[in-house]
């Protein structure tokens, strides 16, 4: 039956990353690999360069079986992880000479021609050269070897640099290092099952759970949902042996909630709409006043967009949404910029001058300021006409603030394209 999966844990070191001005990336990215390579991932940690905090994090997550740490393995004075982890592991420092020659053939050359080669060059490599005695050594993508280390008892600890680029560079090489390898050829793959709902609240998810565990041992999947850019996630991760009661739970969900499904199998709405659109041949053109063109950005974000997005106007002023995009200046008078009627010829204005299968038109108040009692901050008019005559518009009210009702406002925009598009459930917009 259902077995534990192995436990591994993030600890993310630098105190740049204590002052709100750095974001961790490392953590994310190493949690969610290794959430996807089959463990349970139990913390991500995140520590300065003080080594007594270095220390007890370590003691922390002794009890995992993998532990991986980012940053600390620069040249200067603060850059401890090495050393701390070699002590944690029981194992002496020495310095590899091999290493320390390939290290320097890296940077000889551009130290020389800066002029910083010389005693602090030579003190540097021999710095990153230092590693505990036994570990494995990952080749610098940088000038930073990376380590795999084990500790007697456990864990093994692969030790990574912290610029995200050569961590992620260097991640390849740390899981076909030989003690990480084998860790990993006993540790069972995830098997996910991925729901997208749009328009759902949690708690519907949540009266669908209730249901469903009347008669449904689901104590082997562990059920998260999560709100991200206005759809509601829910990730069913089965532990080993439970991977049909996570199918047949998430059968039940979907059957309960088919009309705001977007996916079953973990496609983004972004995904499913770039595919639908090169299915159909369509091409999108976007006319948008309070997006700014966050639409158009959004649709071209992917490769391989110029397939179907034809082209845009960021039209903000009334005068452009009239001279760009045949707008009626009466009709702005008597209905007003924010107002369905605009959204429409914003709609049409963009599909006609960019001859696109699809106009989209946004056309609302951000805020903070603008706001009526009529068209309050949050009142946002979309329309999305196509071709062959559909027409599908509407006139939300969103919460939150000027970034918030911008950002939903792509978001809702994107389920609407997805909607005329045939993809979705009925009802999986708002
Ligand atoms: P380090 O390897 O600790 O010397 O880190 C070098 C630089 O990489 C730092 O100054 C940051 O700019 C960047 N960096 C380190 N850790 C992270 C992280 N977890 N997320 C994002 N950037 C990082
Ligand atoms: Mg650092």
């Amino acid at each position: 039956m259902s077995a534990p999966r192995p436990t591994a844990s993030v600890l993310v070191t630098g105190s740049e990353l204590l002052t709100g001005h750095i974001a961790d990336t490392n953590g994310p990215f190493v949690a969610r690999a290794l959430g996807d390579l089959g463990f349970a991932v139990r913390r991500v940690i995140v520590v300065g360069d003080r080594p007594d905090d270095l220390r007890s994090a370590l003691d922390h997550v002794a009890a995992d079986d993998l532990v991986v740490t980012s940053g600390g393995l620069g040249p200067t004075a603060d850059d401890l992880t090495a050393e701390i982890v070699a002590e944690f592991a029981g194992a002496p420092m020495a310095v590899d000479p091999a290493l320390q020659e390939r290290i320097h053939a890296k940077v000889s050359g551009w130290a020389a021609r800066a002029g910083w080669d010389g005693p602090a060059l030579d003190a540097a490599t021999a710095k990153q050269a230092r590693v505990p005695c036994g570990a494995s050594v990952l080749e610098p993508v940088g000038t930073a070897p990376g380590l795999v280390v084990t500790r007697p008892g456990g864990p093994l600890v692969v030790v990574l640099p912290g610029p995200p680029r050569e961590l992620t560079r260097m991640w390849p090489a740390a899981l076909t290092a030989g003690p990480v390898a084998a860790l990993l050829a006993r540790t069972p793959r995830a098997e996910p099952v991925r729901l997208r709902f749009a328009g759902l609240p949690e708690s519907e998810i949540a009266a669908t759970l209730r249901a469903v565990e009347a008669d449904l041992d689901v104590s082997g999947v562990e059920v998260t949902t999560c709100l991200r850019r206005s759809e509601l996630e829910v990730d069913l991760h089965p532990l080993p042996g439970a991977v049909g009661v996570a199918r047949e739970l998430a059968g039940r969900i979907v059957a309960a909630h088919r009309r705001k499904l977007i996916s079953d199998d973990g496609r983004s709405t972004d995904e499913l709409l770039a595919t639908a659109l090169q299915d159909k041949g369509w091409t999108v053109a976007t006319g948008e006043s309070c997006t700014g063109g966050l639409l158009s950005a959004r649709l071209v974000d992917r490769a391989g967009s110029s397939a179907y997005v034809a082209g845009g106007v960021v039209a903000y002023s009334d005068a452009a949404k009239t001279a760009l995009l045949d707008v009626p200046a009466a009709m702005i008078a008597e209905h007003g910029a924010v107002s369905p009627q605009v959204a429409r010829a914003l709609a049409d204005g963009a599909r006609a001058r960019f001859g696109a299968d699809i106009g989209v038109g946004i056309t609302g108040v951000a805020g903070p300021g603008g706001g009526t009692e009529a068209k309050p901050v949050g009142y946002v008019c979309f329309c999305v006409a196509t071709a062959d005559g559909q027409v599908v518009a509407r006139d939300p009210y969103l919460p939150g603030g000027r970034t918030d009702v911008r950002e939903r406002s792509v978001d809702l925009a994107m389920h609407l394209l997805l909607r005329v598009t045939g993809v979705t459930g009925p009802d999986a917009h708002r």
